[in-house]
């Protein structure tokens, strides 16, 4: 547009000259350059700087200015030539102002404040004056004007409502009407500029439903896209006006909050907003006649001026949503050090875990089950990583991160393998039990060749008497998940003679319904409940109600954590008959194991125990 008025410009000075108004003619090209000027700098200014929402506003200001003065200039020389008959400049002074009008409509389209004065005006200029010709081809011209201006205006609104359209669709979710991914970012990235003018802070809030794949797959996706709708809608209501609410995809969808100068404020108002969305979101859908309950889990992100990188923000916000999620769901997670470093030492297991089974880091310890007497009479193998870089790592932080990964089926067999040749040599040496447990998780019951793999095992380290005493140990609580597939692979190993018990017995969900379909022969009383059996009730009623189920169903029962002998003598005179426990012996590495199997064997304990 600067180009246009400068070059020509330079022709109406010379056609000022020739009509002896060139005085005018200079100063308007004059105020002409500095205008444009005016119009280089803001060009460069946008060019060169990343802008803040608020300054970006501002400088909106200036280049809505920039414009009125502009094509006010533009009319200006209009006026100045229209009077003027010599050389017919006026032919030339109606043509620039068409030429103009057209500028105006074919530039200025995009911004309805600019070309909706600026289009009508620059018209309305020559149709004044064709009306003040006075002749009847003025009135006619002068009709003709108007028309051309409402042709003019009309197609730069038409063009307006397109490009609207195209940028609603590009920037906002289909089915819900919620901003999308891309402009989300966009937003974000426009408030971490605003952060840094303002130096204040805001947050993120990552909210995924809960189990919505089930909604889906039960009900179809028909109705999961209405719920989506209902959750976007129960959204917009909830969050303020002034936060950016977008659609990540599926079922995530991510708020954008408003703008704090304290950290404290902020975050206590991410966290009032993101109960009130966790209380909105549960109350019941009613979604083509289904009534439909899901509950939400969020992850918050308190960011403030300092943060550089709006995708580490968005990540961080997963992550306190996954903790939400792992904190057994519908519930709030803020972002902080802590959450950080659990998953940066989470991500770091799972790093070396793949490394743990090639660099020999896996062993086995043997802890001694003992009966009423004290005497050992089985063994339960647990798994121990003694990573190079993090120490010894716990089993119940790695086998969970195995199982996520599926690196347990990789990790089981050798465990497996790893068990049952201590158990062969134990026997050839002749240390013999009357039972020898080993945890298996789920995933691995249900891995399609784990029955194979076991014969395979046994079939190359054990006698087949010696499988009868193998039991596999599964936890309860995740077998209600897949109660028939794990019903079907148990009575498959059950046919090789392996036998099963239920571990942390009385940590899960209702397991009664399906212990009798269980091919179980033990059930494994959790230390949770044998902590506190002396002083507690309840656990006492838990353990006399759980001997009595194992009693009528004929089940052995094994207490574990025994800590001190007077949990000991409790539990035995309830009734139970096998214990596990520090107090009897921690677990062992396999010689150490054999050392405390050997005086029992001169006791005579060990014979007495052998099968
Ligand atoms: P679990 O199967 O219930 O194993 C018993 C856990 O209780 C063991 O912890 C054991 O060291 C601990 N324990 C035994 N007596 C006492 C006591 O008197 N007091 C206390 N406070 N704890 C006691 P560990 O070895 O850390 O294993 C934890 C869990 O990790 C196991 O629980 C089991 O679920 C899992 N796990 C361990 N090894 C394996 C494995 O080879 N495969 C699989 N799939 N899971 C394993
Ligand atoms: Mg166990
Ligand atoms: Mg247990």
């Amino acid at each position: 547009m600067v180009m246009l008025s400068l070059f020509p410009g330079l022709g109406y000075i010379f056609l000022g000259w020739m009509a002896g108004v060139v005085w005018p003619a200079a100063i308007w090209y004059g105020l002409n350059v500095l205008v444009s000027l005016r119009g280089l700098w803001l060009y460069h200014h946008f060019k060169s700087k990343l802008m803040g929402e608020r300054e970006l506003r501002r400088w909106c200001r200036k280049v809505m200015l920039f414009v009125y003065v502009f094509f006010l200039l533009w009319a200006l020389i209009f006026v100045i030539y229209v009077r003027e008959s010599s050389f017919n400049l006026h032919y030339i002074a109606i043509f620039t102002q068409i030429g103009a009008t057209t500028v105006a409509a074919s530039f200025l389209y995009p911004v309805p404040s600019l070309y909706r004065p600026i289009v009508p005006l620059m018209m309305l200029l020559l149709v004044i004056y064709f009306a003040g010709i006075g002749e009847w081809y003025g009135y006619v011209l002068s009709i003709f004007a108007s028309i051309l201006g409402g042709v003019l205006y009309y197609a730069a609104s038409s063009t307006y409502s397109l490009l609207e359209t195209t940028h609603r669709q590009a920037a906002h979710d289909l089915l819900t009407g919620l901003n999308n991914r891309q402009h989300f970012m966009e937003r974000l990235q426009q408030m971490m500029m605003d952060l840094k003018e303002t130096r204040g802070c805001s947050f993120l809030l990552l909210v995924d439903l809960d189990h919505f794949k089930t909604v889906n797959d039960s009900l179809g996706h028909a109705v999961g896209d209405r719920l989506l709708e209902e959750v976007a809608k129960r959204m917009r209501w909830t969050v303020p006006r002034d936060c950016c609410l977008a659609r990540l995809g599926g079922d995530e969808f991510i708020v954008i909050g408003e703008e704090y100068l304290h950290t404290e404020s902020c975050e206590r108002h991410a966290l009032e907003l993101a109960e009130a969305l966790l209380s909105r979101l549960k109350e019941t859908y009613v979604v083509s006649g289904h009534r439909i309950y899901i509950s939400a889990s969020i992850g918050v992100r308190v960011f403030s001026h300092e943060e550089q990188d709006s995708g580490s923000l968005v990540r961080e916000a997963d992550i306190a949503m996954y903790e939400a999620k792992g904190a057994g769901r519908d519930g709030v997670v803020l972002f902080n050090e802590e959450v950080s470093r659990r998953v940066e030492l989470h991500l770091q297991i799972e790093r070396l875990l793949h490394f743990a089974l090639e660099n020999d880091e896996i062993r086995l310890c043997y802890q001694p089950i003992v009966d009423e007497e004290k005497c050992i009479v089985g063994a339960e193998c647990l798994a121990r990583w003694t990573s190079g870089t993090l120490g010894e790592v716990p089993p119940d932080r790695f086998i969970p991160i195995a199982e996520q990964t599926g690196l347990i089926i990789r990790l089981g067999e050798h465990i497996l393998a790893t068990a049952f040749s201590t158990l062969s040599k134990w026997h050839e040496q002749g240390l013999k039990l009357q039972q020898f447990s080993v945890n298996i998780s789920v995933r691995q019951l249900l891995h399609h060749d784990f029955v194979d793999h076991v014969r395979m095992l046994a079939e190359r380290f054990l006698l087949p008497e010696l499988l009868n005493v193998v039991v596999f140990e599964i936890t309860e609580t995740v077998i209600a998940a897949e109660v028939r597939s794990v019903v079907a692979a148990m009575d498959e190993l059950q046919h090789l003679g392996i036998h099963f018990s239920m571990d942390d017995f009385g940590t899960g969900y209702s397991s009664l319904s399906y212990l009798k379909q269980l091919p179980v022969k033990e059930l494994k009383i959790d230390r949770e409940f044998v902590r506190n059996v002396c002083d507690d009730g309840e656990s006492q009623a838990l353990i006399s109600a759980i001997l009595n189920i194992a009693d009528t169903l004929g089940l052995m029962v094994v207490a574990e954590g025994i800590e001190r002998e007077a949990e000991y003598l409790f539990l035995r005179n309830l009734g139970c008959r096998y214990f596990q426990g520090y107090h009897f012996s921690h677990p062992l590495d396999p010689d150490d194991f054999q050392r405390l199997m050997i005086p029992a064997h001169d006791q005579g304990l060990y014979e007495r125990n052998g099968t």
